[in-house]
C-alpha cells in the first residue's frame, strides 16, 4: 500500500510523519503547479470549487509516482467539502485510477476515536497510533509557530527573501527529525535564525490580516504567495486560520486549548449568528477581532463560487463601516494570475499608508 494525501500549505510535514510513524509507505504528491491545476480542471466539474480541482491534480500526480491509496479528511456542515472525498473517488475511478480512499471523518465525541481508526488502518497498537498522532501534532504546531514568525520578519528583513529561504529549510529539517526533542530543537534554532534577519532600519510597518476560506488562506500556490508579496511591501500579516487551529477544530474535536475560531464565532454574532458552512462565520468574526486589535486592513480570500465566503463578503461592508477597517475581497480561480493580484495588493497597501499619513496630519492639526 502506497499512501498519498492532498497538499495544503505545510500540511505535508505532519501528515507524512504521522503516516510513516504508523508504518505506511508514503508518496508525497509533487508540489502543486500549473500542471496540477490543469489536470484537476480538465477532469473536475466546471463549477466545483478550486480546492477540489487541485486535490484531484495532486492525486493524479501522486498516482503517477506509484500511490494507490488516498488519505483524505471528511467533513460535515453546509458546504461542499463533505462531498469532496466521494466525488474525487468517483472521478478517479472513471479515469481508470483504482485508488483506495480512506476518509478521516471528524470524531463524533473525542479525538481518541481518530487514534483507534488510525491504529486499525495499519493494525498497530493504540499506543503506537497515539504516539504517531502526538508527533504529527507537534510538528503541525511548530510549523505554524515558525510561519507566524516568518509573517513578522518578512516585513522587516535586511535581505528580501531570506525569511522564506529559512522557512523552506526549516520544513525540510522538521520533516527529517523524528523525536519530540529534535522537533523542539529545530523550532528554537529556526526562531533564533529568523530573529537575526531583522533589519534595524525604521521602515513603517503596517499590519494586514488574511481571512477567508481555509485552503486559499493556507496554500501559497492558490493564493499566489499573497503573504510573501504583502511582506515585501512592508506589511506584517496574520491569518484567521492556521493549520493547527483547523486540525484541532476539525480532526481533534477541539481537544487542545489553542488560539482557535471560538472567539471569532462569538464576535460574528451581531452580523451573522449562525453557521453558513466552511469558515464564513469565522471570516466575519475574525475581521471584527482584527479591527478591535488595531490591524490596518483585512484581506478576504476565497475560491470563486465558495458559498460560505460569498455570504461573508455580503456582510463585510457593514463590518468595515462599523468597525472602521478597510477590507478587500479577492476571489481566485484557474484564470487568476499573480500579476493581477500584485496590482490589487499594491493599491490596497498604498491606500492604507496614505490614510495613516493623513490621519497623522489630521492629529497634528487637531493638536495645534
Ligand atoms: S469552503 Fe468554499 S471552497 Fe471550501 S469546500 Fe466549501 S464551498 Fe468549496
Amino acid at each position: 500500500m502506497k499512501v498519498t494525501f492532498p497538499h495544503m500549505g505545510t500540511m505535508w510535514v505532519p501528515v507524512k510523519t504521522l503516516l510513516e510513524e504508523l508504518g505506511m509507505d508514503v508518496v508525497i504528491p509533487p508540489p502543486s503547479t500549473k500542471r496540477t491545476l490543469s489536470l484537476g480542471t480538465r477532469f473536475a466539474p466546471e463549477f466545483i470549487c478550486m480546492p477540489l480541482k487541485i486535490n484531484l491534480g495532486n492525486f493524479i500526480e501522486a498516482a503517477e509516482k506509484g500511490a494507490d491509496t488516498i488519505v483524505m479528511a471528511g467533513g460535515v456542515g453546509p458546504c461542499r467539502f463533505g462531498y469532496y472525498s466521494r466525488l474525487e473517488k468517483e472521478i478517479l475511478d472513471d479515469l481508470g485510477y483504482s485508488m483506495e480512499m480512506i476518509i478521516i471523518e471528524p470524531p463524533e465525541k473525542h479525538f481518541i476515536e481518530l487514534v483507534h481508526k488510525l491504529g486499525k488502518l495499519k493494525k498497530c497498537s493504540p499506543l503506537k497510533a497515539l504516539s504517531a498522532v502526538r508527533l504529527g501534532w507537534l510538528k503541525c504546531c511548530v510549523a505554524d509557530n515558525i510561519e507566524k514568525k516568518v509573517e513578522k520578519v518578512r516585513a522587516r528583513e535586511k535581505n528580501p527573501g531570506s525569511a522564506d529561504t529559512v522557512f523552506n529549510r526549516a520544513l525540510e529539517k522538521l520533516d527529517y527529525v523524528r523525536t519530540r526533542k529534535d522537533v523542539l530543537d529545530v523550532q528554537k534554532e529556526v526562531l533564533e535564525e529568523l530573529d537575526s534577519l531583522v533589519s534595524e532600519t525604521s521602515r513603517q510597518i503596517i499590519r494586514i490580516a488574511v481571512v477567508g476560506e481555509i485552503y486559499t488562506v493556507l496554500e501559497p500556490f492558490v493564493n499566489h504567495n499573497l503573504e510573501r508579496h504583502l511582506g515585501r511591501m512592508g506589511a506584517e500579516t496574520h491569518r484567521s486560520l492556521y493549520l493547527s487551529s483547523w486540525v484541532n477544530d476539525h480532526i481533534l474535536n477541539g481537544f487542545f486549548d489553542i488560539e482557535g475560531t471560538e472567539e471569532a464565532c462569538k464576535l460574528a454574532s451581531p452580523y451573522l449568528n449562525h453557521m453558513v458552512g466552511g469558515h464564513g462565520r469565522e471570516t466575519v468574526g475574525s475581521t471584527v477581532l482584527y479591527a478591535r486589535q488595531g490591524f490596518d486592513g483585512v484581506i478576504q480570500i476565497a475560491p470563486l463560487t465558495c458559498g460560505p465566503e460569498i455570504v461573508a463578503e455580503a456582510i463585510l461592508p457593514e463590518v468595515s463601516q462599523r468597525e472602521r477597517i478597510p477590507i478587500m475581497t479577492i476571489y481566485v480561480d484557474e484564470q487568476s494570475g499573480e500579476a493581477g493580484l500584485l496590482t490589487r495588493l499594491e493599491a490596497f497597501v498604498d491606500m492604507i499608508y496614505r490614510s495613516k499619513q493623513n490621519s497623522k496630519k489630521l492629529t497634528a492639526v487637531k493638536g495645534l
